[in-house]
């Protein structure tokens, strides 16, 4: 048997006001091409570059949240190559001295990942490639702005804990507002590599595959090519070192390049930028206001007693967690209960609605005193997922309950009325029931009809019992 040995560069694109090393807006998605350039992005000779010191601090506040070493000085390098969209023809990057490194992950299950290193650099352009014409055309808006570049060991060993890593990686980026991390605008990409290590310990060749676009797209690729490689040796042949491209059409990979001389980048310190020193009072501050990160926040919730896959659920998405700590401050009951809630039927509307959260009415404290009308009695659990729509409109759950007329019915009068009349409209149930005392169930749910399922069923029971001549009965 052999086992996958799998490697990640996930490059996430920082959320900063303005690009890495000029002035101009760092936001590039869904805008007309080419408004946000100036003479240092577009790389006109005689501009010069100035660090943001925004996607430093950010850098080095993931770096921290990721247990990676910072150093006292980091610097940047030029990173030589030609390629259209990128107008100065090398990159300003980071080489030898990156914002962090030798940092870790832990996966559910204490799992450890280890990471290489994050640095800093620019992002390219885009090419785009219209149906209409026989030529590409260049967008450099998104040319300068500041991406982390993370490279982790090759600790992770099947595509599940590979799209893990990622989700934890994403909710970290997230939480700290580093990074929209979405993968869908192109602020979260992944190259992975992934090889065969055999039962023997042997080392199989490394095979990379780039431009992944989506968590689950990475799972494919790497399923996918975990069995072309176990076919290759099994017949005998051998896995060529080459990078492929994934076919999301075909869900496979297909080969981009076989193996070249490994590229020479001729980094050299980049000139017209110093290296910069981090100051330990600086680097102490960050650490000192770092927010709760998703890892703790899932020790938290386990320690209020929330099932292990909700606590994992609710901590892992920054927006439902904040969600989640704002109705369990306004609740003093079992805290999964209102988990119950947020990933069962809130996480089922939300999802048949294609919304988020924030993009409802729901606010917690009204999701926190539904769940305590139910826990007093005052309304069904069955009511709630009636009203539920009603709050995430906006409503406040005694408004709707005032205005749909769906209090249980608490006033005994009432209920008695109903039992009254439910027993004379079934007399040969009523006569039944001497002889078989379950025959009452039949009369219950006709009461629970009549009142809407707005009555306790425990009373009705109780009353029916009393009525009947029944009371010793369990
Ligand atoms: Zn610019």
């Amino acid at each position: 048997m052999s086992e996958p040995v799998i490697g990640l560069e996930i490059h996430l694109a920082v959320r900063t006001a303005s690009k890495m090393f000029c002035g101009c807006p760092a936001e590039s998605f869904g805008l007309e091409p080419n408004v946000n350039t100036c003479p240092v992005c577009l790389g006109l000779p005689g501009s010069l570059p100035v660090t943001n010191g925004e996607a430093i601090e950010k850098a080095v506040r993931f770096s921290l949240a990721l247990n990676c070493r910072v150093p006292e000085r980091t610097q940047f390098h030029r990173k030589h190559y030609f390629y259209p969209d990128a107008p100065k023809n090398y990159q300003i990057s980071q080489f030898d001295r990156p914002v962090g490194e030798h940092g870790w992950v832990e996966l559910e299950g204490g799992r450890r990942i280890g990471i290489t290193r994050c640095h800093l650099e620019e992002d390219a352009g885009r090419l785009v490639h219209p149906a209409y014409a026989d030529h590409s055309l260049v967008d450099l808006n998104r040319a300068g702005t500041p991406l982390i570049e993370m490279v982790t060991e090759p600790d992770l060993r099947t595509p599940e804990e590979a799209r893990a890593f990622l989700t934890h990686v994403q909710a970290v980026a997230r939480a700290l507002g580093v990074s929209d991390a979405s993968p869908e605008q192109g602020k979260m990409r992944a190259d992975v590599n992934v090889s065969l290590r055999q039962a023997d310990g042997g080392l199989g060749t490394k095979v990379e595959v780039k431009n992944l676009n989506s968590f689950k797209s990475v799972a494919a690729a790497l399923a996918f090519e975990i069995r072309r490689q176990g076919t290759l040796l099994e017949e005998g042949r051998e896995v060529a070192q080459e990078t492929r491209g994934w076919n999301e059409g075909g869900q496979r990979t297909y080969l981009l390049r076989s193996k070249e001389e490994s590229a020479d980048y001729r980094y050299m310190p980049e000139p017209d930028l110093p290296p910069l020193v981090l100051e330990r009072a600086w680097l102490e501050r960050i650490a000192h206001t770092m927010p709760e990160l998703p890892g703790g926040k899932r020790e938290r919730y386990l320690a209020l007693g929330l099932r292990p896959a909700d606590a994992e659920l609710i901590a892992f998405d920054v927006e439902v967690a904040a969600f989640f700590d704002a109705a369990a401050a306004a609740y003093d009951g079992e805290p999964q209960k209102l988990a119950n809630w947020l990933v069962g039927d809130v996480a089922g509307l939300l999802n048949a609605g294609g919304r988020t959260l924030a993009e409802t009415g729901l606010r917690p404290e009204a999701l926190a005193a539904m769940v305590r009308m139910i826990d007093d009695g005052a309304i069904s659990g069955k009511i709630g997922k009636e009203i539920l729509p009603d709050l995430v409109a906006g409503e406040a759950p005694n408004a709707v309950v005032a205005r749909r007329g769906l209090n249980v019915i608490q006033d005994e009068d009432a209920l008695a009325g109903l039992v009254d009349k439910v027993i004379a409209a079934n007399p040969e149930v009523v006569a039944s029931v001497a002889a078989n005392p379950k025959a009452i169930n039949a009369l219950l749910g006709r009461v629970m009809q009549e009142s809407r399922g707005t009555a306790r069923p425990d009373a009705v029971r109780r009353l029916l019992q009393q009525r009947l001549g029944l009371e010793t009965a369990g």
